[in-house]
């Protein structure tokens, strides 16, 4: 995981330059994927949503294949804009401004190779503030068309449907998509429906542990993954409507 080393031939990380020097302007879509490292409770990994954003953005670029779309997926970034959760151990947070600042690079890195387009499939809501302004600047300063795919957006409404309200950090969804890559790292014997401390309506959190008592949020205990897998292939093909809708403009 991250930085894989079982790359695919839409893998940047496998190519030469001689590769990239065709396969960069010649792709659709160059895809980043986004994560974190940071407290997922106490039944799931740190790196739960980098190891979404990995497999999501696999399962992303395979689909597009199939529509004959060409990705071309960057290695993924795994640490995020994670601060709210350094109240537990493990948690690594880059400074909002370090991340935003490393979009920007990546962003005019690859632009600077012809890349017209870029797709950051972003799995971790921390990120959301600085993918934005770091989309301003690629957009307006580079040139560079920028698709921040909020991967749980496309998915939402299929989730509500199934968990109700409080399906997100560490809880139903999470769990049912760990539970579908990777079951060997969630520790099922710690899986619990988890304690809520808070729950405002108006008033920003300070820390996530204001919120939660465990790390997480809903009932871990609901996970599906067959469910889940079923998600992630109508979430893909949802994606990748959007994205075709886009570029057509
Ligand atoms: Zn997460």
């Amino acid at each position: 995981m991250t930085v894989s080393l079982d790359y695919e031939d839409y893998d940047l990380g496998s190519m030469t330059w001689e590769e990239a020097t065709e396969a960069i302007p010649d792709a659709d879509l160059l895809v980043l994927p986004s994560g974190s490292v940071e407290q997922h409770s106490i039944h799931l990994p740190l790196t739960v949503d980098t190891l979404r954003a990995e497999n999501l953005s696999r399962v992303l670029a395979e689909a597009a294949a199939s529509r004959d779309r060409s990705m071309l997926r960057l290695p993924t970034l795994p640490y995020g804009y994670s601060e709210h959760h350094m109240q537990r151990a493990g948690t690594v947070t880059l400074r909002a401004e370090t991340y935003q600042r490393v979009l920007e690079e990546v962003g005019e890195s690859v632009a600077a190779h012809g890349a017209e387009r870029l797709a950051i499939v972003n799995c971790h809501g921390g990120n959301r503030a600085p993918m934005k302004l770091a989309a301003d600047r690629l957009q307006r300063d580079h040139d560079l068309e920028v698709y921040p795919i909020h991967w749980t957006d496309f998915a939402r409404e299929q989730l509500e449907d199934r968990f109700g309200d409080d399906w997100g950090h560490a809880g139903d969804h999470e769990t049912s998509v760990i539970e579908l890559f990777y079951p060997d790292l969630v520790r099922s014997e710690k899986k619990e429906p988890q304690t809520t401390v808070a729950d405002y309506e108006a008033r920003q959190y300070t820390w996530f542990t204001d919120l939660t008592e465990q790390g997480g949020l809903g009932d871990p205990t609901n996970a599906d993954s067959e469910f889940m897998k079923q998600v992630v292939e109508e979430t893909t093909e949802r994606i990748l409507d959007a994205l075709e809708s886009d570029m057509a403009q």
